[in-house]
């Protein structure tokens, strides 16, 4: 992967562990709108560091990136990074957290404490497309210069919540204009309950985007009795006993893998 050389224009420090760095690309451009940066390079010292990018100009080939220094063991890397010009290479794998739609009008977001890195760099991004966006925070965000930091990017459209619970997040999601759309992150089960609520309120799979961390739980379909349940060693459905031989038949209706009766 070829390094790109970036020069320092100005940098904050957003979080407790957070800076927010302007940059401008010396000469090649950074391939996406939203990426990651893998390694960076400075003074013949590489670093593997996760930072996300988001392209502020593409004419003047400027981005911010975002850097989380409690990630990093490396004391060089917290004492005396940032400097004025260092290389990036790039993490093509990255997925980001939400990739606006030509037609998006409003973006709501669902995050927690977990996923609220990977939302900072979506949150410039719909800023700079002028696209509406309302958060929904859940967990006690105990960074608080990270919360003054959203209040000022988002003014009045953020809102912090200890939990999502289903009739509050139904009444969020009724009622919203077509041209809205839906970015929900955390973790996989909430990511899964939420997803199942918005559509049940009438939201189109192209609607929904969803990006979970940790474990993605599966979850078993028993063909016999229409339950679901989490997938086990030696699955035998808790709700009519039946033993089920799981199949690799993924319903993303159900969110589940099919489990049909096990024929001794
Ligand atoms: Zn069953």
């Amino acid at each position: 992967m070829e390094e790109k050389k970036c020069e320092l224009l100005r940098k904050e420090k957003i979080g407790h562990h957070i800076h927010k760095l302007e940059v401008k690309m010396d000469d090649a451009v950074l391939s996406k709108d939203c990426g990651k940066i893998r390694t960076i390079k400075w003074e013949g010292h590489v670093f593997e560091h996760p930072i996300l990018y988001v392209r502020i100009s593409k004419r003047r080939k400027k981005y911010y990136l975002f850097l989380d220094e409690s990630k990093s063991e490396c004391s060089l890397l917290r004492d005396r990074f940032p400097c004025s010009n260092f290389y990036l290479q790039e993490d093509e794998e990255y997925v980001p957290a939400y990739v606006p739609r030509n037609n998006d009008q409003k973006v709501i977001s669902f995050i927690d404490e977990q996923s609220l890195f990977d939302t900072l760099p979506v949150i410039d991004l719909l800023l700079s497309k002028n696209i509406e966006q309302q958060i929904y925070a859940a967990g006690s965000l105990s960074d608080n210069k990270i919360k003054q930091y959203l209040n000022r990017q988002l003014q009045e459209n953020v809102t912090y919540m200890t939990s999502f619970t289903s009739t509050h997040i139904s009444s969020i999601l009724s009622g919203q204009f077509i041209g809205t759309s839906l970015s929900i992150t955390g973790t996989w089960p909430v990511v899964q309950e939420l997803k199942k609520l918005a559509v049940s309120q009438g939201f189109t799979e192209e609607e929904i985007q969803c990006k979970g961390v940790g474990p993605k739980q599966k979850k078993v379909f028993c063909v016999k009795c229409y339950s679901i349940n989490e997938l086990k060693e030696d699955m035998n459905c808790p709700d009519c006993h039946a033993d089920l031989d799981v199949s690799d038949h993924f319903s993303r209706r159900l969110e589940a893998y099919l489990g049909y009766i096990e024929i001794e």
